[in-house]
């Protein structure tokens, strides 16, 4: 992209890692992407390529084995990846999720034990809040973990889980009895680890079929079934109990910049295949794009390309400075998700009927865009944690 979704300030390591990545991205996703994802086919060599490049270890500190890039540097790169295919920058995502959780919060037996493999891609993550009855309200969560010697023992049922059948490492959040008033004071992160593949990977725990989706293909979504399934307690996120909340929070919290990038990827795309086809297309003697309502479409449709890639990277610095982000990163999810949708959609009309061929990246992209306003927290859910932080900021003084 020549003009837009540019970031001013990059250092020369990140602007080789991204025009690595970009190469890769319109080398190896976009060429097969549409024919994997309409397979609803596993990347298996899109995966290894994104290996070789140390792409699972991109934010994992250089002394664990990895790139020790920064939240902007990851966000970046997903906003790539997400440009040739969402459901590939999905395979890294739950992955820089537990580890940015291990690496922020884990004990130093948890970081060593974990992080080199989880930087090799040898260890992949998934992580685990949502449940068949509840997603928005995570406080309200019903699998238990029940201390039994050394032990916890875990039974629930979770949902939704993004890598659930190909990781072997996923981060669960269930109740224990801390005794805490408030619920989400008894809630404990676990490290769970698991060969990858479904049924019953290990004695406890079941890990059904993929979830049948609308879109974001390829990359597995399961559920999973907890009975009596057995975890030391030395797996417990940091050795602490009733912890879980916070910790899974800072994790979404990074995963909200992720999201927000990954809208920003598929914008950036749809915009590149109006803009293109509008120039091909020609209609009444002229090119469509000379058609003022088609070139005021374009104007818009770039103007929130280019807005949402601002709010996402002033998020992602922000994080990366040390600073409190979750407002600016609510804010950067739901404006680039809301964009997304709004972009994709223009996109689609512009193409007219092609837009509806099977044929057409554009057709893939409109079953992507839904995905954004839901995962990592609904727009609803953005704009209460954005309200409630400017309400503590803005606190009357009358
Ligand atoms: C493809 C896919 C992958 C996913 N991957 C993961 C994963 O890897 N790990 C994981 O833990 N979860 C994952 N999720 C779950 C996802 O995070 C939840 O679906 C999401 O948080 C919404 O929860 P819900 O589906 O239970 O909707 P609900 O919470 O039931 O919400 C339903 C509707 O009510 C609205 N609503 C709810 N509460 C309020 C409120 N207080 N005020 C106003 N409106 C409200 C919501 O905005 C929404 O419109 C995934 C979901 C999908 C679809």
């Amino acid at each position: 992209m020549a003009r837009l979704a540019q970031t001013a300030g990059l250092t020369d390591i990140q602007r080789e890692i991204l025009a690595t990545v970009r190469g890769f991205v319109d080398k190896e996703v976009i060429p097969h992407a549409q024919e994997l994802e309409h397979g609803d086919t596993y990347p298996e060599d899109i995966v290894a390529g994104m290996k070789e490049m140390g792409l699972f270890g991109l934010t994992i500190p250089e002394e664990y084995g990895g790139l020790g890039e920064s939240l902007l540097t990851y966000a970046l790169v997903v906003e790539e990846i997400a440009r040739g295919w969402m459901s590939v920058s999905g395979v890294i995502n739950t992955h820089f999720i537990v580890a940015h959780m291990i690496k922020q919060h884990g004990t130093p037996e948890q970081k060593e034990y974990f992080l080199p493999r989880m930087a090799t891609g040898e260890v992949r993550g998934a992580f685990s809040m949502s449940e068949p009855d509840l997603g928005s309200d995570v406080a309200a969560i019903k699998t238990r973990a029940k201390r039994d010697g050394d032990d916890y023992v875990i039974d629930g049922q979770k949902m939704w889980l993004t890598n659930g059948g190909t990781s072997t490492l996923v981060a669960v959040l269930a109740k224990t009895d801390e005794g805490a008033a408030k619920p989400h004071q008894n809630l404990t992160a676990f490290l769970v680890e698991k060969p990858a593949g479904f049924g019953e990977v290990v004695p406890g725990l079941t890990i059904p079929g993929k979830i049948d989706k609308m879109g974001y293909k390829g990359v597995d979504t399961t559920e999973a079934v907890f009975s009596g399934f057995r975890v030391p307690a030395s797996r417990v996120l940091a050795e602490a109990p009733g912890k879980g909340f916070a910790q899974m929070m800072d994790g979404v919290e990074v995963g909200r910049v992720n999201v927000a990038a990954r809208a920003c990827g598929i914008a950036i795309r749809a915009f590149e295949l109006a803009v293109e086809y509008a120039q091909q297309r020609r209609t009444f003697g002229k090119p469509i794009a000379e058609h003022q309502a088609i070139a005021f479409k374009l104007a818009e449709m770039a103007t929130k390309v280019e807005a949402a890639h601002l709010m996402m990277v002033n998020a992602a610095r922000l994080k990366d400075s040390g600073q409190r982000n979750d407002v600016e990163a609510g804010m950067a999810k739901l404006i680039a998700s809301e964009y997304c949708a709004e972009v994709t959609q223009e996109s689609f009309r512009i193409h007219g009927g092609y837009g509806y061929s099977k044929e057409y990246e554009i057709e893939r992209l409109m079953r992507e865009a839904p995905f954004l306003l839901i995962g990592e927290g609904t727009s609803e859910i953005q704009k209460t944690i954005i309200s409630r932080g400017l309400l503590r900021e803005y606190k009357s003084r009358g």
